[in-house]
């Protein structure tokens, strides 16, 4: 295929000492070399591939030096796009960078569409279209976690596990059209509809076991919702600030300045946790109304995780109670804080109303019964799930869509064959399985959809 000549800023605007303004496309090197030279005045084209130069950056009319910059030659087809590439790595204040990319505009380059260097690695065929959802989903990865979940993806594991459910869906089409082509041998049925059923019933399991890891992908990458609950002053702003200190605070693009629920993503243990305080809600007001603010209320809703903070040094107040009562069918972690003042608490009553939830002691303010806290979320979250690391969790949310919908085919298809329905009827939504579960790798999805995706990528990926 060929294409024009694209470029991005490929490094994360306004961040690091360094950005990288990418090319890729036939002319990438053309254009490198009317505007780049070496100190020995050689240009880029003389050079091999894969190698990285010194030099500087010229205006082609005035012959003013525009920057000094260092320059990768990648020649395709062993590139990310399969075309030539060249990376001009220059100074990273969004001034000098801008520059560069204006200069190779001005010289031939058009500028790239959001994904549009990943689109081209798929339209070239170096990936597949879950590949490249995954390396989307790596530019979005917030923790380490989740930045493995993406890059098994990449590997292609997804990718070989839906193949094999395509290729056995292939074979329960081949039984059918056994059945089909000699309906007049009467065993001819009784042979292939058990053979389909096995076949059918075995991907149908294998699309239920890839959906069962999806609710855990989701986590992963966007955190477990996690919302600290609690009376006024038990702590609660305390203990986010003590989790965000210990644990790497993930960086957010969202600026946490003016709204009144304080939102920070912290790392702990490997799990990657969206923290949300309810303090910054109408601190001042009854508890009981503050629950009653519609906010609070969809807030808590859509936790998957609460951290419900009790005063050591108080009795248990019917507010309390009531909190226990509103998160009952929760997970739960109950915070008993302040353990550095005396008892108050009723800690029998705690257990008591906490269930089978864990019950951990603190005292944020000798930061004494946090590492407990993090092992108790982390357990709880491990808990009873397979190794992260064996699993090819689907993280994608069309993805995701995609495999329910096979999944309902291949479920009718089990119901029509058992039931005795004419096999062409069953042919139909096999076909249609096998037809929705090839559009996760990018067999038959429509030009529109690639778009689409494509679309939603950061600009210069
Ligand atoms: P929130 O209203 O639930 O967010 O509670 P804060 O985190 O704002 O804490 C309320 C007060 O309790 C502050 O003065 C904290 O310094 C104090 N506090 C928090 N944790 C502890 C603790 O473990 N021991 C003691 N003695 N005071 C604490
Ligand atoms: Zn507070």
């Amino acid at each position: 295929m060929e294409f024009d000549t694209i470029a991005a800023i490929s490094t994360p605007m306004g961040e690091g000492a360094i950005a990288i303004v990418r090319l890729s496309g036939d002319q990438a090197v053309e254009i490198a070399d009317r505007i780049f030279s070496l100190p020995s005045g050689k240009k880029l084209s003389s050079k091999k591939s894969h190698t990285i130069h010194y030099g500087h950056l010229k205006e082609v009319e005035t012959g003013e030096v525009v920057e000094e910059v260092m320059v990768s030659l990648m020649r395709g087809p062993k590139t990310f796009t399969r075309e030539d590439v060249v990376e001009i790595n220059c100074h990273g204040g969004l001034v000098s960078v801008n520059r560069v990319l204006q200069l190779v505009l001005r010289n031939g380059a058009r500028m790239a569409e959001p994904g549009e260097f990943t689109k081209r690695a798929f339209l070239n065929g170096r990936i597949d279209l879950s590949q490249a959802e995954a390396v989307m989903d790596l530019i979005r990865a917030k923790t380490d976690r989740a930045m493995n979940v993406a890059l098994n993806q990449m590997d292609g594991k997804l990718s070989r596990l839906i193949n094999q459910l395509r290729q056995a869906l292939i074979e329960v089409l081949a039984q059918v059209e056994v059945n089909i082509d000699y309906p007049e041998y009467d065993d001819v049925e009784e042979m292939t509809i058990p053979l389909m059923l096995e076949k059918a019933t075995w991907v149908k399991s294998e699309v239920e076991k890839l959906l069962q890891t999806s609710s855990q992908g989701k986590i992963l990458r966007e955190g477990l919702s996690t919302v600290i609950l609690g009376r006024p002053n038990v702590g609660k702003s305390s203990l986010l600030n003590s989790l965000v200190q210990e644990n790497k605070a993930i960086v957010t693009d969202v600026a946490g300045t003016t709204r009144d629920i304080i939102e920070e993503y912290v790392n702990v243990r490997g799990v990657p946790l969206r923290l949300v305080d309810t303090a910054g809600i109408r601190e001042t007001e009854d508890i009981v109304e503050r629950i009653g603010v519609e906010r609070s209320r969809q807030v808590l809703k859509e936790a998957d995780l609460i951290l419900l903070v009790v005063n050591y040094h108080e009795e248990l107040t019917e507010e309390d109670r009531r909190l226990f009562d509103t998160i009952q069918n929760m997970d739960y972690i109950v915070v008993v804080n302040k353990t550095d003042l005396t008892q108050k608490i009723d800690i029998d009553e705690v257990k008591q109303l906490a269930g089978e939830r864990r019950v951990v002691t603190t005292s944020l303010l000798q930061e004494e019964g946090v590492a407990e806290l993090e092992e108790a979320i982390a357990a709880l979250f491990f808990e009873g799930s397979v190794e992260a690391n064996d699993l090819t969790y689907v993280s994608n949310a069309r993805h995701i869509a995609l495999l329910h919908q096979a999944l309902d085919r291949i479920q009718d298809a089990i119901t029509a064959a058992e039931a005795g329905v004419p096999v062409d009827m069953i042919q139909i939504d096999v076909t249609r399985a096998w037809e929705i579960l090839g559009e996760i790798v990018g067999d038959t999805v429509q030009d529109s959809l690639i778009n689409q995706l494509f679309s939603q990528f950061c600009l210069g990926k």
